[in-house]
């Protein structure tokens, strides 16, 4: 049976890439009658967290993907998550030291640096030398009986290309020249991505791999990875990236990324699922609405188009906005709308902020009105009130990128940055909260900004704040 996965690392917002590779990964998989796995990969000890980890599961699950393996909901090739394998990987790796197609090497870090140093001092691009080749067994002995910490790295031909035939772009050849003897075992016993993906790859059964197209140029590795341990390798295929309308690779800084802004502006996941759909990709008839079940019908991998595809915000409304009249009756948008902000626990939140300020119960839309709106609007001006423009655009800039390393969202943290930013900007921070006010709320006077934020949540308000800086 056909197998395919998606395996995310847990090391920030759940990125609508992600969405996006699960959903061709899935409708691929469906389309074959086969199976659809989902992974999470954090081998990355500093970046990865069970915060990131739990978004990405709730916000694929909000989308309308489903998995039939993954770590929420085990399966036969488990454990789904890779920090929980370690061991499973360390094996391997000393399988390959044992066969000769990998090493050990013992350079410390300052060696490397120098290493590094010597090169670029004698014109070479940096790159690391093979020394670990060079020792003998005699020497490996020893470093290992006394205890040194080692890498291990994967041998790599010297000369000659590697040709692979990828999924969707037919043949590509890499030199072997362009590619590093990667390390697959880090010094703490932790693999690498390579080593990870390859074994878990080979041990979950997975027949096809389809990924964004920034890993075109680790495949050389994954599949002389595949070959040093005599398995057959699985078809891969690299998708074009998401572009933002200017065609630079999506970013945030442009647009948001986050699947979360998505469900907190207040978009069906139907539609965000159909627009992806739309990514590189039609249907045979060209009909723009289609639902998961129609696109897995109607599913040929072999149609999408590797021209980089337009992630446009305002495109996605439009679709969106059919959704709601075309597939929702007053009724069920009544409970969509519910389910969304307009229910007891939201209403809980915000009536604190407003009660203090509020005559007639009439007053509640106009103060509460950015508690439920998407992108407040105002005149700009409004946001330089306090601060000169280059103090403005530094502060907030700042705050943004503070904000974004924030692990724990409310108002008591959200207000010591805001005062830091504010002591090194040499203002008060009630005049740095003016712009940021502003760009919040839609207005020059409301309920207290900090607290909005925490309602509101990380994503729509870094949303708001970025759009203020544009
Ligand atoms: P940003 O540039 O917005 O910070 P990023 O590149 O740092 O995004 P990552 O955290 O590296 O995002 O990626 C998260 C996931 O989203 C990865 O699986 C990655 O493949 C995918 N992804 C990131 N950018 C894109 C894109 N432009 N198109 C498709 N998938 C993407
Ligand atoms: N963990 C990688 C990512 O987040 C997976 C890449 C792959 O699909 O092999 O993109």
């Amino acid at each position: 049976t056909v197998r395919t996965r998606v395996a995310p690392s847990p090391t920030g917002d759940p990125h609508v890439g992600t969405a996006y590779i699960a959903l061709f990964n899935y409708a691929f998989a469906k389309s074959q009658g086969g199976e659809f796995i989902l992974r999470i990969e954090d081998t990355d000890r500093t970046r990865s967290t069970r915060e990131s980890e739990a978004a990405i599961l709730e916000s694929l699950k909000w989308t309308g993907l489903s998995w039939d393996e993954g770590p929420d909901i085990g399966g036969p090739a488990g454990p789904y998550r890779q920090s929980d394998r370690i061991d499973i990987y360390q094996k391997y790796a000393q399988q390959l030291v044992d066969e000769g197609k990998a090493f050990y090497c013992f350079a410390t870090a300052d060696e490397l640096a120098q290493m590094r140093a010597e090169q670029t001092a004698a014109g070479v691009q940096p790159h690391y030398d093979g020394r670990g080749l060079k020792l003998s067994e005699a020497q490996i002995k020893a470093h290992l009986d006394a205890g040194d910490p080692y890498v291990i790295r994967m041998k790599i031909p010297e000369s000659g290309s590697f040709k692979f035939n990828d999924y969707l772009r037919g043949e590509v050849e890499i030199p072997w020249e362009q590619v590093d003897m990667q390390v697959l075992l880090k010094t703490d016993g932790y693999p690498t991505y390579f080593l990870a993906n390859v074994v878990d790859d080979h041990l979950m059964g997975i027949t096809h791999i389809f990924r964004g197209e920034e890993w075109l140029n680790s495949a050389p590795k994954l599949i002389k990875l595949y070959e040093d341990f005599g398995w057959q390798a699985p078809q891969l295929g690299h998708m074009p990236l998401l572009r933002n309308p200017d065609k630079s690779k999506l970013s945030k800084r442009k647009n948001p990324t986050s699947i979360l802004y998505y469900q907190k502006m207040g978009f069906l996941p139907q539609a965000l699922l159909n627009y992806l759909g739309r990514m590189g990709w039609s249907m045979p008839d060209g009909r723009e609405k289609f639902s998961l079940e129609e696109m897995v019908e109607s599913f040929d991998m072999k149609r999408v188009s590797l021209g980089g595809p337009v992630f446009d915000v305002d495109k996605l409304k439009w679709l969106n906005g059919l959704w709601i009249r075309e597939e929702l009756n007053d009724e069920q948008l009544a409970d969509e709308l519910h389910k969304w902000a307009y229910n007891r626990e939201t209403l809980m939140k915000i009536i604190p902020q407003v009660k203090t300020r509020m005559e007639v119960f009439s007053d509640l839309a106009p103060i509460a009105a950015h508690f439920v709106s998407g992108i407040p609007e105002y005149d700009p001006a409004l946001l330089l009130h306090k601060l000169s423009e280059e103090q403005f655009r530094e502060g907030m800039q700042f705050f943004i990128w503070e904000l974004e390393a924030l692990r724990e969202w409310n108002k008591d943290n959200i207000f010591v940055i805001a005062k830091a930013i504010a002591d090194y900007l040499e203002v008060k921070v009630k005049d740095f909260l003016e712009p940021v006010f502003v760009a919040i709320t839609g207005k020059t006077s409301s309920t207290s900004v900090v607290d909005a934020m925490e309602i509101l949540g990380p994503d729509m308000s870094r949303a708001r704040l970025r759009v203020a800086l544009q």
